[in-house]
This record gives C-alpha cells, sequence and structure tokens, in this order.
C-alpha cells in the first residue's frame, strides 16, 4: 500500500499541474466552511442584537408574560391559558324587520311590529340569562357568516282567515345545517318550551318549504344553529301574540335555553 503511494507521486512529476487543483480545492473547502461560519455567526449575532432589545422593552411582552404567568396561576389551569373567550352569543331576527311589514291585518296591525315587539323580549329575558344577544334585522348586515350558539327568527302567520284550523305555531329548521341533529333539537326545545309557556297548539300542517330553506339559512354561519318560528296565526291567534306577547317570548327564550343547556325535550308530533 505505500509502495504504490510513494511511487505514484514520485514517478509522475508530469501530473503535478493538474494535481494542484485538489490541495486548492481543499483549501477552498476549508475557507468555504469558514465563510458559512462566520455568515452563520453574524446572522446568530443580528439576531440576538434583535432580540435582546426586545425583551428589555418596557412594559408590552414582559407585561404580557407576567399577566398570562398570573393568569394561569390564579385559574390554576395549565400553561398557556387561552386568550379569554367571548360570551356565547344569540342571534334573534325580529321577522320583516328592516325590510317590509310582512303580514298585514285589516285594521292596519302589522307582522313586524308583534315580531319585534316579541323578539325585544326574547333579547331582553336572554341577556337576562346572561348571554350577549344581538337582536337582527331580517336582511340584516351582520348576516352573511353570522356566527353564534343559536340564530332564531321570529315571525308570525297571515292576519287573513283560512279557517278555524289556521291557528298555532310551527317551527322549522335549516336544511342546509352541518349538524342536522343540533338543529333537530333546537326545534324540538323550541317547540316544547313554547307550547308549555303558551298552551298554543302544534300546527305540523303548514311547514313550508319556504321556512325550510329560509334565506337566513343560506347566510349565516353553517356551524350556526338556526330556527323558524312562526308564532301563531295573526287572525285566531292575535289576542295571545299582542295581548300575551310576554307569554310568546318566555316560551321562545326558554326553548333556546333548554338547547343550550342540553335539556330533555320531545320532538311534537308531525315535525
Ligand atoms: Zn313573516
Amino acid at each position: 500500500m505505500l509502495q504504490d503511494e510513494i511511487p505514484s507521486e514520485m514517478s509522475e512529476p508530469g501530473f503535478s499541474e493538474p494535481r494542484r487543483p485538489r490541495p486548492r480545492r481543499a483549501s477552498m473547502n476549508i475557507f468555504g466552511q469558514l465563510t458559512t461560519i462566520v455568515a452563520v455567526s453574524a446572522v446568530l449575532a443580528t439576531l440576538f442584537t434583535a432580540f435582546t432589545p426586545l425583551g428589555l422593552l418596557p412594559g408590552g411582552l414582559t407585561e404580557w408574560v407576567a399577566l398570562q404567568l398570573s393568569g394561569s396561576n390564579a385559574g390554576g389551569g395549565s400553561f398557556p391559558t387561552p386568550t379569554p373567550r367571548p360570551r356565547p352569543v344569540i342571534g334573534i331576527v325580529a321577522g320583516h324587520w328592516g325590510n317590509d311589514s310582512g303580514a298585514v291585518c285589516s285594521d292596519g296591525l302589522t307582522e313586524v311590529e308583534v315580531n319585534l315587539d316579541v323578539a325585544t323580549r326574547v333579547q331582553q329575558k336572554l341577556t337576562d340569562a346572561g348571554f350577549d344577544v344581538d337582536l337582527l334585522q331580517e336582511y340584516d348586515d351582520r348576516m352573511p357568516g353570522y356566527n353564534a350558539l343559536v340564530l332564531v327568527s321570529i315571525h308570525a302567520d297571515t292576519c287573513e282567515y283560512i279557517d278555524d284550523n289556521a291557528t298555532g305555531f310551527k317551527v322549522a329548521s335549516s336544511l342546509a345545517s352541518s349538524a342536522p341533529e343540533k338543529a333537530q333539537r333546537l326545534v324540538a326545545c323550541l317547540s316544547n318550551r313554547y307550547q308549555t309557556a303558551t298552551g298554543m297548539r302544534y300546527h305540523p300542517a303548514s311547514i313550508t318549504a319556504h321556512m325550510s330553506n329560509y334565506h337566513t339559512f343560506n347566510e349565516i354561519h353553517h356551524d350556526t344553529t338556526a330556527a323558524i318560528i312562526e308564532t301563531g296565526f295573526l287572525n285566531l291567534d292575535r289576542q295571545m301574540l299582542t295581548q300575551n306577547s310576554n307569554a310568546v317570548a318566555d316560551g321562545i327564550a326558554s326553548g333556546v335555553l333548554c338547547y343550550i343547556y342540553n335539556e330533555s325535550a320531545t320532538t311534537p308530533e308531525g315535525n
């Protein structure tokens, strides 16, 4: 082995020129490595000097970290502490509000005024129960992508006399819901609590495709559980809707709370 190496260097001096690049390449590699090390050092140095003043900034980050730590200790929870969660939001739509009158009675009573009265009462009751409640118009600017725990749109049926069966309420959920079982539970809760609060009967025969495909259902965020309630017929149920709107609102608010707190409720027949 050694014998092979010695002769090869000694016996081929003519090849010494082409071989020069070899050691030169080696030294270039070393130089290259040095350059890299210097470059990396420079970057690290820059990062270090950039980072140091940030850490020494008065208040700011340091204060924030201290707050996070104290918050974590106070709560006894695990670090990192998530940012405080906003209070759950509930959306209540006063049907037709801001758009049109809805159904109109011969004496001038409008559906929209009945809806708004009920919706305002529902908002108050749910606010009292500790929730943030948005009172929304029929085509509210906030509606596209609206994200809430629950959304309920409040309407009332025609003021025309149809027949003696045109009385009672009905509830429908969105066909476009991402969680149909949740929407169904909201319907069950609303129907059950509304019936209890008002003593009105469920009017299952008249759930229309218009209700299930209600425009709002397609505008809101698909995670928002939503339902529409027709609180009654303005003709035969007028007294309940106008003289006893507190009970009407109670039924809707209780239905929303039933859903939120996962209380049991049976789905009315025919729904
Ligand atoms: Zn309506």
